[in-house]
């Protein structure tokens, strides 16, 4: 009907694939495996309060422009993801657990008033679209990968604070750069070695209820500061027991034996939205607790079956007191980066705290590497890249 229709054409539009704008690169551009520090394209979908969201395309990675009073500049309205594309030994890619990270966007992009109505699964046929593009320069080394940066940036003029609190206009685009499995996120030989972290409690990244769930920019520009030379990462502490919630960008765990005997894994809880929900944290709980509970279908071989999975505050003062009775059997980080890594030492308050190392890092580490590249079978958590 005419109402029907008209009512229609005030309504926003939804996001869509399709139709896609596509602009190949120029062919003098070959990109070249190895060679190159980013992929060669970029997908960008830009959205209005008014219109809704508009076409999407994937163009040659480019600069973009912007108003120099947009939310993005001067406070900071954006959220991020980090996710990585793998290739397979049979050359596939393969994705782990994308939807995760697109509902953690959507959390992150609500909160930052912009815009999170997209559908994730038009949203993962765009992302695949930009991936099979950049097939050639993925990496199939173990530990190296094409990492992805879904973005999401206010681009209005935003000088004055909105009304509502939510963005005018803004621009999700995603672009990849190269991870080729060096340095701090390589390996697994860093498993064992691990990592020497520095606890200061002058930086506080994050405190109950305020932003340190979302993956929004200003989470990360204000940390850089505070690590150490010679350390690879700050160690962050909250409250008034210097409570330990994440390390760099990554969810720890930290290894304590129990007065039962029982091996426990701790880990912060989500509760009071200090730490972020990272994907690796929660595919380590759910691999530790099937585990513990004897299921068969994914057995973490070596892993002892006495376990727990305890999520809780963890003050700096159990740490000390389990290194130095032995209670504490290891530590580690977890997350898309690092994927698994232990922590063999923290700086705070003038000590240094050294940390055993358990091999239940290792194993945790390959169970998850294995997954991400096909080489152990957990179908309901890769995604595979369809070609284009
Ligand atoms: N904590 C913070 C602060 C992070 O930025 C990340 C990386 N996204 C993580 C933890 C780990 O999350 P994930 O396992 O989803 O990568």
């Amino acid at each position: 009907s005419t109402a029907a229709a008209s009512s229609s054409s005030l309504t926003s539009a939804p996001f869509r694939a399709s139709p896609l704008f596509f602009h190949p690169l120029p062919a003098s551009h070959v990109p070249l495996p190895g060679k190159e520090a980013h992929g060669s394209y970029m997908l960008q979908v830009p959205w209005s309060k008014t219109s809704g969201w508009g076409q999407a395309k994937i163009v040659p990675r480019a600069d973009i422009s912007i108003d120099p009073l947009s939310g993005v500049t001067q406070y900071a309205v954006t959220c991020f993801e980090g996710m990585k594309c793998y290739k397979t030994e049979s050359g596939e890619l393969t994705l782990f657990r994308p939807n995760e990270n697109f509902n953690r966007f959507k959390v992150s992009a609500a909160r930052m008033g912009l815009p999170s109505d997209w559908d994730n699964a038009e949203l993962l046929d765009l992302l695949c679209k930009l991936l099979a593009l950049e097939a050639p320069i993925v990496p199939s080394e173990d530990g190296a990968s094409l990492y992805i940066r879904p973005t999401l940036i206010e681009t209005s003029e935003s000088f004055g604070i909105k009304e509502d609190g939510n963005a005018g206009e803004a621009l999700m685009y995603i672009v990849t750069t190269l991870n080729l499995g060096k340095g701090l996120y390589a390996s697994s030989e860093k498993a064992e070695t691990g990592l020497r972290v520095d606890a200061d409690p002058n930086y506080v990244r994050a405190w109950s209820n305020g932003t340190g769930k979302y993956k929004v920019g200003a989470n990360y520009g204000v940390v850089n500061i505070a690590k150490k030379p010679g350390f690879q990462m700050s160690l962050w502490l909250h409250g008034s027991e210097d409570f330990v919630s994440e390390a760099g960008a990554m969810n720890v765990f930290i290894l304590k034996e129990a007065s039962d005997g029982v091996l426990e894994f701790v880990t912060m809880s989500l509760d009071n939205g200090i730490v972020l929900p990272g994907i690796t944290r929660a595919s380590i709980i759910s691999l530790l607790k099937d585990h513990a509970s004897g299921k068969k279908e994914f057995p973490l071989e070596g892993v002892p079956k006495n376990i727990r999975v305890v999520e809780r505050d963890i003050p700096m003062k159990d740490i000390m007191d389990g290194a130095e009775d032995g209670s504490l059997k290891g530590m580690f980080g977890c997350g898309t980066g690092v994927v698994v890594v232990s922590i063999r030492e923290i700086q705070y308050r003038g000590r240094l705290i050294s940390i055993p190392y358990h091999p239940v890092v290792k194993i945790l580490r390959d169970t998850i590497t294995g997954i991400q590249r096909g080489r152990i079978e957990k179908e309901d958590w890769v995604v595979k890249v369809p070609k284009w």
